[in-house]
């Protein structure tokens, strides 16, 4: 007792510097950090944050960031959200967790309904896990364990767009297009083939977005053609390649690598872990699919082929689901499929059963957070309130992507990117640092800037977050 009362004398009489220097020290000594060299801390100290508010983050010594990345792209509705604490509280007083196998419970029943009404016609079925990297796990496991129940047990590569990211465990590397991954971690992945990026960057000169979309399309269609024989599934990022540095596409790409999936009999996974949730604009980039021509493809496969041919939208035939799903707050993620494969897997004999697990499956407290989110969608018409915000933003952003130093301005739904013209290799970190004196969270990809703010910015934290990102672009170019 009497050491206790000392100890918080002691701790209450050190300035709040102090305690920041020791929890950082602490942090460095004790906490091994995502995706980081640990030895570049010792120049760029940790930020100990200590609550959050909306877009705003507050550091132990309560200076504030606006978070435009919203903390790796999770956040949708601000930090502390009082609607989703509330369900997330009221789920704490009944059951935390238990587990989903040979259980169920009402907040992941509800959740699965629920995106069902949601997502693209057709996905009926949810299978939970804890993270993004889990799900395309599941996605690529299911998708060959499909061809084999149905006696194609060949099938059993997959192929990924240039430069894609599907996650971080050794399956999803395996379709991930990071050199620097490739060159650490190779030896232990069983690497797949790529195609061409749409990304409208790469496209030649005088050449449309569209165009250029068609052409990676024709390319995939000549790699579809040559391999379908062992080839379980396609997976992309729709719309927006994230982590290849917001690589924006036309979504002709979409409509195309549905009709030629049907067509040589391969499986398209949409890995919406980053762009689900409303961040293209739709509830899930999928839907942004123009409508099928007039002069309709050949479609092999008998009915398999109608899926993506009846609405505007595509529906793929696994949809991955993630990071913004709960709101930002609780690690939870899905994979939604169609009922015929739902049925492929339905059997008398165990090992056809898709065999796959995690501990925390469905975790009662993560689908209410999720259920929360998905009221706020609907109480606030997040969607159009959304179109609203960025279209203020794009207003407002003029004098940022007419810099002499700003290039390739886009942007897609609530995500907006830009390359910086700037003379310093290092620009990732200034830019973050320099960003973080500015009371803002950027996190550049290379020389690639972009925001993918919380869905609560309002028009003052837009301007906010504009002029300040037009000052830092001026000291750094
Ligand atoms: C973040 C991300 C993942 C991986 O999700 P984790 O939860 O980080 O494992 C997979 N695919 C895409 C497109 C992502 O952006």
């Amino acid at each position: 007792m009497f050491l206790k009362s000392v100890k918080l004398f002691y701790m209450s009489n050190k300035s709040r510097q102090t305690d920041s220097r020791n929890l950082l020290d602490r942090s460095h000594a004790a906490v091994w950090h995502p995706c980081t060299q640990m030895k570049h801390h010792e120049n760029f100290p940790l930020l100990p944050i200590a609550r959050g508010s909306g877009v705003w983050l507050y550091d132990n010594d309560n200076k504030r960031y606006l978070d435009a990345v919203s903390s790796w792209w999770v956040n949708l509705f601000g930090h502390c959200n009082p609607r989703i604490n509330a369900a997330i509280s009221d789920q704490l007083g009944k059951l935390e967790h238990v587990m989903l196998a040979g259980f169920t419970h009402e907040p992941v029943v509800q959740l699965s309904e629920r995106l069902r009404e949601l997502a693209p016609e057709g996905l009926g079925h949810c299978f939970y896990a804890s993270d993004g990297a889990s799900a395309t796990e599941i996605a690529l496991k299911m998708s060959a364990h499909y061809w084999r129940n149905s006696g194609m047990p060949g099938k059993t590569q997959f192929i990924s767009l240039e430069n894609s990211y599907h996650g971080e465990t050794l399956g999803a590397l395996s379709v991930t297009d990071v050199a620097l991954f490739r060159d650490a971690y190779g030896a232990l992945i069983r690497q797949q083939a790529t195609v061409p990026s749409p990304d409208w960057r790469k496209a030649g000169a005088g050449e449309s977005p569209k165009a250029y979309a068609l052409r990676c399309a024709t390319a995939l269609e000549q790699h579809l053609q040559q391999f379908h024989s062992e080839l379980a599934a396609f997976i992309i990022e729709p719309l927006v390649q994230g982590a290849a540095g917001m690589a924006m596409y036309h979504p002709i790409y979409l409509r195309r690598a549905r009709q030629l999936c049907d067509e040589y009999g391969v499986h398209l996974i949409a890995d919406e872990i980053a762009v689900g949730m409303g961040r293209t604009g739709t509830m899930f980039a999928c839907e942004q699919a123009p409508a099928p021509s007039c002069t309709p493809l050949p479609l092999a496969g008998g009915g398999r082929g109608a899926v993506g041919e009846t609405m505007n939208g595509i529906t793929p035939d696994f949809l991955c689901l993630s990071k913004g799903i709960t709101g930002g707050y609780l690690p939870l993620s899905v994979v939604m499929t169609r009922d015929e494969i739902y049925q492929a897997f339905y059997a008398d004999e165990t090992v056809r059963g898709f065999l796959h697990s995690h501990s925390y499956t469905g975790n009662p407290l993560a689908c209410r957070a999720a259920l929360a989110t998905l009221d706020i969608f609907a109480q606030d018409n997040a969607l159009a309130t959304n179109r609203e915000k960025a279209a203020y933003l794009n207003e407002i952003a003029r004098p940022l992507r007419e810099h002499g130093a700003v290039h390739n301005w886009r942007n897609t739904g609530m995500v907006w990117a830009f390359e910086v013209g700037s003379p310093h290799r290092d620009f990732a970190q200034r830019c973050f640092a320099l960003a973080l004196e500015n009371e803002i969270l950027l996190r550049p990809i290379g020389k690639t800037v972009y925001f993918m703010p919380p869905y609560t910015i309002n028009n003052e934290e837009m301007d906010f977050l504009v002029n300040r990102t037009l000052h830092i672009v001026g000291q750094l170019s």
